[in-house]
Formats: C-alpha cells, structure tokens, sequence
C-alpha cells in the first residue's frame, strides 16, 4: 500500500475502531465479534509498524476503553488502568519477550527462567474495576473508561458480590510495612455462565433485548443508573492486583488479596520456562469449558515486582505482562432453512435454522442472518454448509460458506415480498411490515415490551399472546378496557373485522379464527384463577398514573430506550407536545441525530390514534424526583469555553439537575450559561431578554 493510501486506510480504522469502542464499552452492544474488532486493531498495528511517520494523534493504539459516560461521576485513577498486549502463538510470545529483554537488555532466553519467573493466570472476560478502600473500609469504586478517567460506580460496586465493603482489622499489609490507610485493588467484573443463561432467560420471557455474552452483560449490569439492576444481575468479581509497590512479587500480591478475603484468579501458577507457559496456556484451553465464567485467554505477568516497574509501560500496555488469547472457534454446520422472524416495529430478520451443533461448549441451533445485504454477502443458500464462529461471543454467527461443498440443489432464499406473520404486502422502501397491531408477530412484541416497561405483573409473554389470540387485547388502550369488558363480557369482536390480507398465512387464518368468538370471563379460562385475574386487574389499575419518560420508553418507539426517554421526557412538557414535534424540534436536542428524530416522528404519526386513544386511560405525570430538582422546568444553552468545567460536564450537572439542554437559543430557553468566545448564541439571548449566566455565575448557582 502507497502512503497516502496508507494514511486514508488509518484515518478509517482509527474511526472505525472508536466507534467500536463506544459501542462495545459504553452501549455494551458491540456490532462486530471481538475476533473482528482484534483483526481491525492489527491491521491498524501492523500499518503503524510500516508507516511509523502516520501514527495519528488520535490512533487507537494510543487509546484504551471509551470515554466515561456523563451518567457518572468521573473518578480520576491515580495510577492509569491499561489494557494488555495480546499474542496468538508462541512465536508472537517469544517476540513479545524479546521486546521486553531488549528494553531492559537482558538475554531473551533469561527472561522466564527460574530467576524471573512468570505468574500465570486466567484472562477473566469481564470489566476492569478499581476499589479504593481507606481504612479498610470500601469508599469507592470505579470503571477503567479511557484508563486515566472512569466512571464513579461506587453504589453499584456495592452490590457485586464477592466485593468485601471492609477489610481485616488487622491488616495483612501492615506485613509489608505499610499501614492500611489506602489502598486500591484491581480485578475484574464478571458474570458466570449460568448467571448469564438465567439473566438472557429472564430477559427472553420479558421480551426485552438480549445480551450478547456474558461480558456485556456485566458492563451493562454494573453501568446502570439504578444500582438495585445491578443487585438483580449476580455480579461477581475476581481480585488480581493491588496498586502498591510495596510487594517483592506478583505471587504475594494475590496471596495478600486471598488473605484481605478476595476471591482470586483460579487455577494460577508461577512458570519458570517457556515450556510451563506453554504447558498451562493448553491446560487452561482444555479446561475452559468447566470454568464456571468466561476466559478469552491467559495472563502471563513478570513475578518480581521491581522488574515490573523497570519494563514499565508502552503505549497502552504495560511491557512485563502480556495476554495470550484464544483462536476463535469455528465450526463446519448446514443451513436446513431459512426463517424470517418480524420484530416489534415490523423489521424482518432472517435467521439460518442449523444442523445443532457444539462449538465452545453451547449447542447452537439457529444463528441470525441480520437482512438481505448479509445474505448476499455471504452467498448463503437453504443446503449449505457454512462456518460458525464463536469468538469470546455467545451468541455465535456464520462467518462464511464452504463453497466446495455445495450441493447443486442448494436453494436460493427469496426474501419475501409479504409478511410471514400477517401476509400483508411489506413497505418495497425498507422492506417492513406496516400493519403495526395488525400483524400478530409485530403486536404481541409492542404489548409485551409495554407490559414490561410499565411493569404490569401478569402479563408476562404467554399470557399477553393468550389474550391477543382470544380477542381481549389487540393495542395498548384494550389493557386499560380488559376489566370492564370483562365484566360486560364484551370481548371486543370489532377489533378483529378482517383486514386487508393480501395472502393469509396458516399462522394469520389460524389466529383470526381463535381470536374472534370466546366469550367467557377470563376467570373462567385454562390457567387463570379468579385470584390471579384480580392481581392482573390490580396491577392494570396501578399503572394508570405514569412518569413521562416511563411512558414514552413503554411504546417501543425505534431507537428509543431508557435513556433517550428521559431525555425527550425532559425535553418537552407534555407527550402531546412530542406527538405534534417535527424531525427539526427533535434535532435541536443535543445526542439526538435524524436517524433517531425520523424514527421518533415516523413511528408517532403511524401510531398516533392508538397513542392518543391511551392517554385516555392513562394519567401522565412529570417525574415527581425531578420536580424537586434545583433546575426542573429549565431549558439551557451553554455557549462558549469554559475554565473549571468542560461544556459537556456543564450540560450533564444541568440535566442531572433536572434542566433541559438545548444547542440554540428559542423562545423557550430560560437560561445561557456563557463562556469564553461565547457564539451567536449569547446576542440572541440578550436580544430576547433571556437571562445571562457567566460561568462564575452557574458555578455560583450549584452550590
Ligand atoms: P483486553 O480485554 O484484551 O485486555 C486488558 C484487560 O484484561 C484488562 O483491562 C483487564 O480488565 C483484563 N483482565 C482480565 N483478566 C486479567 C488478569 N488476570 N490480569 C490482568 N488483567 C486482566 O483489553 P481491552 O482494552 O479491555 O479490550 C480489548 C478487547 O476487548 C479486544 O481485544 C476485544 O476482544 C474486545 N473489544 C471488542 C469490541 C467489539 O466491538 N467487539 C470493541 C472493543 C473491544
């Protein structure tokens, strides 16, 4: 590759891999695999090695983690949180330790020898995590972020287990002549397998989104706004190193950790030879499988502490300990068909229904396909056989076909033209399906995420599929109707007049039949009790007064979860405010871009007489904590650069302050915060006599 074709491919990594980062380290929703997001990285790596001229400033080789998100508190770490080198083979080892004994300039074959031993132990997939403790008592607990800053997780912290909140009274590294005043420990945040089996179960039966593998299910359970999530989700952690120089080995600082009441890395093992490395990498890969978490590797650390800190770090990884991963697995199986499956806003998504196969230890019988595009990437045809991969993910995915042996009555799939599910004509602009609560498939997931969201206990997801089957609750509004309509025995046949079929499926015929004639009171149906239909009818009842944000989040609009709900919650006084808004009143919003804003005003209009018929029956109320907030009702601009804060901390005090952020001045700014060189944005204000705050002037205002 020429330079400057060199220097085009490295600004695209160093983009591409950021947004990777934020993806998978702050939305823990990584796109790619994690062997697809390693391959980005040495590609990049392997560029800067040729091009050493055309590292960037902003080169993802110079970066660890993902920016803190504005949710927390920063923590500051005293001491940088590093990633580690990986390597995938001996030879890249050997090289990795040539390297290191270069730099101290001992022989390469002295540097794991008897003297300087390695400490082995497992690569635990999890989340970085720093535990400040003083005076033996836990004070505070923090995210890696970039390495330098984190995220102040201190309450959610607490509700890991294994997480000790005091230490001994007498502490072991008084031993090490030191009293116990402060110390930080660091180890890993994790989920085990059958936590994360349990948790995606749940989820499943809840109908909400599923994660990926265990390790993104640990940063989103530890990243939640609302520690009592993070007590509901089984946290662990494993301890593997105390900041402190005072201990002679890296084996004395897990033994100290054992003894502080830790849990520590198990099986671990001092190394004195390439060989014994070697020896443990191919233990640990054979045992993986009966470790009760996930491990993508193996951790080899310099024991002797003084030789750890003359090795000393470069780039983002230190020189004395280096992580030897895993290969991914891969396995050969054979697409028996393809199916297509309708999510809630009518997206079809085919999925390849497999041969059952093991790879990694889990028996994977169906894998996604994703759309159309992916299909034709990979050329796969109903007959093929295909690579599976599992790369540190659970959830495993084809990665290619095995062209060689395709069979010549391997079948083209045709994606369909009509919905699977209610057999209506899809839109030819995105191929959805429009029918909304028309289509069963599309209905049963809108009401069971509403149910979910307004947490209405017993409506779980075969209950709401049974009451849509029989007629009682076709949209949102039949919820709020079911009691009374009960009671009438009036089942609501109406809604079910035939639609617009264009081809009906077996799935659609076999629906509408059921669902129109059952008139018996719900207490009288298969599996519900006169006790439980009045728990239901409670439970219903209570949901009638909502917070705003907990309303918008519950209609499944496209793109829009917790967070963006409190965000347009905050953003606009009433939810009729947000029915009536335009793409361009939502792109005002700061963190809203026009995917999001089409996707909001889109979704709105298709729904809005199902919308409008709700608030009927539902009372909305602005969150009662927020409107005791210092800010509450406020909407603020903040213009300029700031001194003591950086814009974008001013923004988040304000939102956690119960303010509104806009990016330009209107009518219904109340306050701009200026700073230096301050934009338009501070005439428009004076001109209508908006009030003018000077940074002094906001920080004043906080305290
Ligand atoms: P890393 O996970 O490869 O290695 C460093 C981390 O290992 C440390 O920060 C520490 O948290 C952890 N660790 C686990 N056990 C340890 C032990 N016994 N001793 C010391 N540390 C231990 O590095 P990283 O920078 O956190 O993440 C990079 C990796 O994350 C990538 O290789 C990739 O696998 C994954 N990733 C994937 C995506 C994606 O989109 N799929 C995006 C970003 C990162």
């Amino acid at each position: 590759m020429d330079i400057a074709n060199a220097a085009k491919e490295l600004e695209r990594l160093a983009k591409e891999i950021a947004r990777h980062d934020h993806l998978y380290y702050n939305l823990a929703q990584p796109e790619i695999s994690d062997h697809e997001y390693d391959e980005l990285r040495r590609t990049n790596t392997a560029l800067e090695n040729e091009y050493p001229d055309l590292i960037r400033h902003d080169s993802p080789s110079r970066r660890i983690g993902a920016l803190p998100q504005v949710d927390f508190q920063k923590a500051k770490h005293e001491k940088p949180m590093i990633s580690l080198e990986d390597v995938f083979s001996d030879e890249e080892l050997c090289s990795f330790f040539e390297k290191g004994s270069r730099f101290i300039n001992i022989p390469g074959e002295q540097f794991v020898c008897t003297q300087r031993s390695m400490w082995a132990e497992l690569k635990i997939d999890g989340l970085s995590a720093s535990l400040i403790y003083v005076n033996g008592v836990l004070t505070r607990g923090a995210t890696r972020g970039d390495g330098s800053t984190g995220e102040d997780v201190t309450q959610n912290i607490k509700m890991v287990r294994d997480v000790p909140f005091l230490l001994p009274a007498h502490p072991p590294l008084e031993q090490h002549g030191k009293p116990n005043q402060r110390i930080e420990v660091r180890g890993e945040v994790y989920m085990t397998k059958e936590d994360f089996a349990y948790l995606n179960k749940s989820q499943t039966e809840k109908r909400e989104h599923l994660f990926a593998n265990p390790r993104n299910a640990a940063s989103g359970s530890l990243r939640q706004l609302d520690a009592s999530v993070t007590q509901a989700r089984r946290l662990r952690f494993l301890a593997y190193d105390v900041v402190d120089d005072c201990f002679e080995t890296q084996e004395s600082v897990v033994d100290y950790l054992n003894r502080c009441g830790f849990v520590t890395v198990f099986p671990a093992r001092l190394c004195c030879s390439m060989q014994e490395l070697s020896d443990y990498y191919h233990y640990v890969e054979a045992a993986r499988e009966q470790i009760p978490y996930d491990i993508d590797g193996v951790v080899y650390k310099v024991n002797d502490r003084k030789l750890q800190s003359r090795l000393g770090i470069i780039g983002r990884a230190p020189r004395h300990s280096v992580a030897h991963k895993f290969k991914a697995e891969q396995v050969e199986t054979k697409i028996l068909d393809i199916s297509i499956q309708v999510g809630r806003t009518g997206t079809l998504t085919p999925v390849a229904e497999l041969t059952p196969v093991n790879v990694g230890g889990a028996v994977v019988s169906r894998a996604t396909l994703h759309n159309a595009d992916e299909i034709a990437r990979l050329d796969a045809r109903i007959g093929d056989t295909v690579i599976l991969q599992r790369a540190g993910d659970v959830i495993p995915k084809i990665v290619n076909v095995v062209t060689e042996k395709r069979l010549p009555d391997a079948l083209l799939f045709t994606f369909p033209t009509q919905c699977p599910s209610c057999g209506r004509n899809l839109n030819p602009q995105d191929n959805r399906c429009l029918a909304g609560f028309e289509c069963k498939a599309q209905a049963i997931e809108r009401l069971s995420h509403f149910v979910n969201a307004l947490e209405i206990d017993g409506l779980g997801g075969r209950n709401i599929e049974f009451l849509y089957d029989t007629g009682r609750v076709h949209d949102f509004v039949d919820i709020f109707t079911l009691q009374q309509r009960n009671e009438k025995n009036d089942l609501r046949g109406d809604l079910f007049a035939p639609a617009v079929i264009a081809t009906p499926s077996a799935d659609s015929e076999k629906n509408s039949s059921k669902r129109i004639f059952n008139m018996h009171p719900l207490e009288n149906e298969n599996g519900w009790g006169s006790v439980s239909v009045k728990n239901l009818f409670k439970a219903i009842e209570a949901c009638r007064s909502v917070p705003l944000d907990k309303f918008i989040y519950s209609l499944g609009i496209p793109q829009v979860g917790k967070q963006m709900a409190t965000l347009l919650s905050k953003n606009f006084n009433n939810f009729t405010e947000l029915l009536d808004c335009s793409v361009d009143r939502l792109l005002h919003i700061d963190g809203i871009g026009t995917i999001t804003a089409e996707g909001i005003v889109d979704y709105l209009s298709e729904q809005r007489n199902v919308f409008t018929q709700l608030l009927e029956h539902v009372a909305l109320c602005q969150d009662t904590h927020e409107a005791k907030l210092l800010l509450s009702g406020q909407q603020i601009v903040f213009t300029g650069r700031f001194v003591e804060f950086t814009r974008n901390e001013g923004k988040a005090q304000a939102i956690r302050l119960g303010a509104q952020i806009a990016s330009v001045v209107s009518k219904s700014t109340t306050l701009v915060v200026v700073g230096k060189e301050p934009g338009i944005n501070k005439n428009k204000a004076v001109q209508l006599g908006i009030k003018v705050a000077s940074e002094e002037d906001w920080l004043n205002m906080l305290m």
